[in-house]
């Protein structure tokens, strides 16, 4: 275990970073004997505001915050994009502290993963959940995604643990994988924290060339036009017929998908009835980064 001290608001704050497993559980373990109640976020690291609005909700409920800072393999469809996704420890190892976290968890891949690069023989799949919308164009993500999530909060144990509503299909995976593998977790959804034109912040944002960042608030607008033609007493045809409409203004931007769903299981919505509660979800290429959000469109948040 090495410790790291940060500075934070003229405070000294200091943060663990540990990179076992068993180093992970023990610390989590003797937080929880001595009475504090766990919080765990889980990230791939290259930590922006948005991770951050996780950490602080978490600090703000629970006494003891731990950050695990994994770029997950076996999430990855493309060794690119994997060896692409930046890492940044040390930079943050200073947001989580600045937040409010006390431990940070970054292991090395074959702490996770015995035998890497052989793939683990045991993995957990979601059905349903995760066959439709980002499952569809990325085969096997939700899988590597729900596999590890299911090892950490297992190696945490009892906790609450803070998902950004910004990724709102693993949201709901995790929540039923939680609930069908009995863990000891509460989950809580957190919501998505945007750029002044709407742009929800992504890891993946640093990507975009200046025209492609400025095209990709048109994601924002078009969800805003979900909302208001739902408002105006659209159907989901209409709802998804407006976002769509909104996105082919934008030249630089290629929708994959613009949907209105149930957000209890992401089918889509088969009416629009008052007690329905509703999600618009959105993907869309922008230049050669592919970019997803949502939004509740009776709440527009
Ligand atoms: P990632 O490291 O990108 O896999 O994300 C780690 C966690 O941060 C997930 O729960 C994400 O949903 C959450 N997150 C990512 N971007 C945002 C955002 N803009 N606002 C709120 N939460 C976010």
């Amino acid at each position: 275990m090495t410790a790291a001290t940060t500075a934070t608001r003229g405070t000294t704050a200091a943060v663990a970073v540990v990179d076992t497993l068993a180093g992970f559980t023990a610390r989590l373990d003797d937080e929880r004997r001595d009475g504090r109640t766990v919080g765990v976020v889980l990230t791939m690291g290259a930590l922006h505001r948005g991770h951050a609005s996780l950490v602080r909700r978490a600090a703000e409920e629970c006494a003891v915050v731990a950050v695990t800072d994994f770029v997950n393999p076996t999430q990855f469809a493309d060794a690119t994009d994997l060896s692409n996704y930046p890492r940044t420890l040390d930079a943050d190892v200073e947001v989580a502290a600045a937040s409010g976290a006390s431990l940070v968890f970054a292991p090395p891949v074959d702490e996770v993963y015995p035998g890497w690069p052989d793939p683990p023989a045991t993995t957990v799949s979601v059905r349903a959940l995760a066959d439709r919308w980002e499952g569809v164009s990325r085969p096997g993500h939700f899988d590597g995604m729900a596999t590890v999530v299911v090892k950490l909060l297992a190696a945490a144990g009892r906790c609450r643990t803070y998902f950004g509503e910004k990724d709102f299909q693993q949201l709901a995976i995790v929540r039923r994988a939680v609930t069908d593998l009995s863990l000891p977790v509460d989950v809580v959804g957190c919501p998505t924290v945007r750029e002044g034109d709407g742009l929800a912040l992504s890891s993946r944002n640093t990507r975009l060339a200046p025209a492609e960042r400025a095209a990709a608030a048109v994601l924002h607008r078009a969800l805003r036009d979900g909302s208001a033609s739902l408002a105006a007493g659209g159907d989901r045809h209409a709802v998804e017929r407006a976002m769509a409409a909104t996105v082919a203004e934008e030249p630089l931007v290629t929708l994959d998908y613009a949907a209105l769903v149930d957000a209890r299981d992401l089918e889509p919505a088969a009416d629009v009835s008052p007690a329905r509660p509703l999600r618009l979800l959105i993907a869309a290429a922008v230049g050669p980064v592919r970019l997803i959000d949502n939004l509740d469109p009776r709440r527009s948040a």
